[in-house]
């Protein structure tokens, strides 16, 4: 039988109600055998999650002060979720493992993982599936990245013992035997190296979304949510700021071929968006493109020097003076007799006149000035390149809404066109682009 590994983000585990939902999903399909569950998350917009909970009580533990009352009401957002659930199911001694430990200051990432940890055992006995301990089978290497080999050794060998079990995201087991949690929101992470161990047919990740959306919903109303997008599409996109799923999620299943299916547990019957291998058949977005994301603050380096053309190294020596001084590049559209470096302001700022005076003394340019204040989009699809025209309209959208491109740049594999535009016409720039090839066609 094929294996499904389903992941649950916070708020579809937030309350007793929550994680009926989850579990009717779940046994809904009996392939659905592995499940990975994030801590309770917030059950209204100004609740606190309890993995920041527990940050929270452990910082107070750590400076000697009282954590009680702090504890209590993490352990009575389990106790109401038990209770909701109709169990028979005692956290009692495991809270006073907890304060034990919490006393003994046994670490940050150990006080976080309690969130997961406590909710994958009532998910367990509620759905009666076997609880495997992620320190157990998530294993760290001294300098904090993932073991991977020892790690699918053992979730392989543990796992396929079990016909179905729950292992809680986030943490495993770092190189000093203590617990390490991955960064926040890692249980994204955890899903998908546990798809890759079993082998899975499909890594599900249920969230409150029902999906990737083609653009941000902060600036276009309502948009369409994509159905099917690659990962290397997924990357592109996930780089300029577009943010659902936590970006280490996407190695362990990419490598092994496995899709993800983002899906809504509000709404399980929605196919959500399917994140598939680059080389998929499946047909296209009905759009053209995929998605549109963008960020802003960004500076423009632009550089001058008649017959620049002719000498050798110029370039060469220009990316050296932001190399020496650790400054990442974005972009590098050029001229003949000039060139323009685009960079993340972050990285230059407050150091604008030192790199001003490395780049005079290292090529000696007729004219160098900076100009912030920088927008980029990135229009990404890979039908890009199979369909003429799509620059064409996508400047022509800007043209009409009168907006100002400062730079183009389409990648060799022709899966994304990148602009830049002034800050200020940011927002308008990425509605009139999403109206050119979404609205028209919908
Ligand atoms: N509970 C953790 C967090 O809030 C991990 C996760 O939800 O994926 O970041």
């Amino acid at each position: 039988m094929a294996i499904k590994v389903v992941k649950f983000g916070g708020s579809s585990l937030a309350d007793a109600a929550q994680i009926q939902k989850t579990a009717a999903i779940i046994r809904a399909d009996a392939q659905r055998r592995y499940v990975v569950p994030s801590a309770p998350g917030k059950r209204f917009s100004t609740d606190t999650k309890v993995t920041d909970m527990l940050y929270g009580c452990y910082a107070l533990a750590e400076q000697g002060l009282a954590f009680k009352t702090q504890l209590d009401a993490i352990q009575a957002r389990y106790d109401e979720i038990i209770a909701g659930l109709g169990l028979e199911l005692s956290l009692a001694d495991e809270f006073s493992v907890i304060a034990e430990n919490f006393r003994a200051r046994a670490g940050k990432d150990y006080a976080a993982s309690r969130g997961e940890y406590l909710n994958g055992k009532v998910i367990a006995a509620y759905l009666g599936f076997a609880f495997v301990d992620a320190a157990d089978v998530i294993f760290f290497r001294p300098d904090g990245t993932l073991d991977t080999e020892k790690t699918a050794a053992a979730l392989h060998e543990r796992l396929l013992e079990l016909e179905y079990a729950v292992i809680p995201g986030f943490y495993g087991c770092g190189a000093d035997g203590y617990v390490k949690t991955f960064s926040r929101g890692g249980s994204d992470v955890t899903g998908s190296i546990v798809a890759d161990a079993v082998k899975a047919e499909l890594y599900e990740n249920w969230t409150d979304v029902s999906g990737f959306l083609v653009t941000d919903p902060r600036i276009v109303e309502d948009p369409v949510v994509i159905r099917t997008i690659t990962y290397t599409e997924l990357r592109e996109l996930s780089y300029m700021g577009a943010s659902v799923l936590h970006e280490a999620a996407i190695f362990p299943v990419r490598s092994a071929g496995i899709p993800i299916n983002i899906r809504n547990t509000n709404a399980p019957d929605h196919p959500g968006t399917m994140i598939v291998p680059d080389s998929t058949d499946d047909e296209l977005s009905v759009y053209t493109i995929t998605g549109i994301a963008g960020k802003k603050d960004f500076t423009a380096i632009n550089i001058h020097k008649d017959m620049m053309n002719s000498q050798i190294g110029f370039c060469r020596d220009v990316l050296g003076v932001l190399a020496n001084r650790r400054i990442p590049i974005e972009h590098m559209p050029s001229s003949i007799d000039s060139m323009t470096v685009i960079v993340d302001s972050h990285y230059i700022r407050g150091m604008e006149n030192e790199v001003r005076t490395d780049i005079t003394k290292a090529v000696q340019p007729d004219s160098l000035d900076m100009e912030d204040g920088i927008a980029l989009i990135a229009v990404v699809g890979r039908g890009m390149c199979r369909t003429r025209g799509v620059a064409a309209r996508i400047f022509a959208a800007l043209a009409h809404a009168r907006i100002n491109i400062r730079m183009i740049n389409q990648g060799s594999s022709e899966l994304n066109v990148i602009v830049a535009v002034k800050e200020t016409d940011f927002e308008q720039a990425i509605r009139c682009i999403y109206d050119m090839f979404v609205k028209s066609v919908a």
